[in-house]
């Protein structure tokens, strides 16, 4: 992979340590916590037992990886990440499979586009394989808080931090990366189809800005709009983009059609990643992946507007459509709202109490297949302690 200092020389960060996994230290905690009941996992207000932390100062490289009892951090109220939202995430899973395998979901792409994510906010280059063996090992530790329960599973958010105690807007000269975990329960516990609001007042992303990595500050701003929709009856934003009003991303997860296009053909369709708006999912490019494997119709990533979305329910030519994330793989939509005008998406004919189309339901099966275990695929990777 292409290293922050190669494309911006001014990141060189010498021949300081990288992060280093075999220089891991592990602290276990003399206080478990009482873990919650199934029921009670909600989405992230339960945490586990343990934290992943590793620092980097600026000429001095990394500090020692450090697996310790989760904990709360004491910062300067002028650290930088709390004024200039010097912020990036990830957001990704652990899972348990019938024979007690911990297993994780293509966790390198994760660790990728976090790296990416680092660049984005003027960050300097890590090693991901080394960030990725030290999370596998808190994933281990903390093995017993992921739910035996299927569609249950163990949220990971690995962050990273401007840690710079000071209000110069410059690069950081210093950065936490940490990673804390959390029981959780499916997303929408059966398929609840989704209503949205279609906004063309309010953006998300633009060209030229962040659309396209995980930074804290694209999430903030998007909370007001979606109060906006909530007042329409709306659950979620469809979220609209420039004069052509391009369909982009659904909340924050991204969006698919499928539909008869213009020619005729089935074809499944989601915006490019090229113009910088849409966030590269891990759950976008297995669905494209999967579906182009089934060879059944045209899978297509580009762009495509409200205006044919309008006219394609209104000929009948739209099946169906979804969002896609980790959170909850897929969720299906069944109302667009576009200025006070209710647009019917099709959920399954055949079986509309299913709350979700066919193509939906068929990806979500074959994506929790692989996840749990159920399907053989290179994707799911048994985690094994060394
Ligand atoms: C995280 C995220 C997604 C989904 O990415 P996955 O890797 O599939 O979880 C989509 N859109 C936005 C805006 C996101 O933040």
């Amino acid at each position: 992979m292409e290293k922050n200092s190669e494309i911006y020389p001014f990141l060189e960060k010498g021949e300081f340590p990288d992060i280093d996994s075999t220089k891991l230290k592990i602290e276990l905690t003399k206080n478990p916590k009482k873990k919650p009941e199934p029921d009670a996992m909600k989405f992230g207000i339960n945490f586990t037992d343990h934290m992943l932390e590793v620092d980097w100062i600026k000429d001095q490289g990394f500090s020692a990886p450090r697996i310790l009892p989760y904990h709360n951090f004491q910062m300067d109220p002028a650290t930088m990440v709390l004024h200039y939202s010097v912020e990036g995430f990830e957001g990704m899973k652990a899972y348990k499979d019938k024979n007690k395998n911990v297993r994780l979901f293509r966790p390198e792409q994760n660790m990728k586009r976090f790296l990416n994510t680092a660049k984005r906010l003027a960050l300097p280059d890590f090693n991901p394989d080394e960030l990725l063996k030290c999370l596998e090992k808190l994933v281990l530790i903390d093995a017993d808080w992921i739910p035996e329960k299927e569609d249950f599973s163990l949220y990971i958010r690995p962050t990273i931090i401007g840690t710079t105690p000071a209000l110069g807007l410059r690069t950081p000269t210093s950065m936490k990366i940490y990673v804390i975990l959390s029981p959780v329960g499916p997303y929408f516990s059966a398929f609840k189809p989704l209503k949205l609001w279609a906004e063309d007042e309010y953006c998300r992303a633009w060209v030229g800005g962040t659309g396209n990595a995980k930074l804290g500050g694209n999430y903030g701003p998007t909370l007001l709009p979606g109060m906006k929709a909530l007042e329409k009856g709306c659950e979620q934003i469809l979220w609209l983009y420039g004069p052509e009003k391009k369909i982009t991303e659904v909340g924050a997860m991204n969006l698919f059609g499928f539909w008869k296009n213009k020619d005729g053909e089935d074809e499944l369709i989601t915006a490019s990643l090229d113009d910088g708006l849409i966030l590269p999912g891990i759950t976008r490019d297995s669905i494209l992946t999967l579906a182009r494997g089934w060879g059944e119709f045209k899978v297509s990533e580009k762009d495509w507007n409200i205006e044919e979305l309008m006219e394609a329910v209104k000929e009948n030519r739209m099946y169906e459509m979804f969002g896609a994330g980790t959170a909850a793989i897929v969720s299906p939509i069944n109302v667009i709202n576009f200025h006070g005008q209710e647009y019917k998406i099709p959920l399954d004919p055949d079986d509309p109490n299913s709350g979700a189309g066919k193509i939906t339901k068929r990806i979500k099966k074959e994506i929790i297949g692989i996840q749990y275990g159920e399907i053989e695929h290179p994707w799911s990777v048994i985690l094994k302690d060394k």
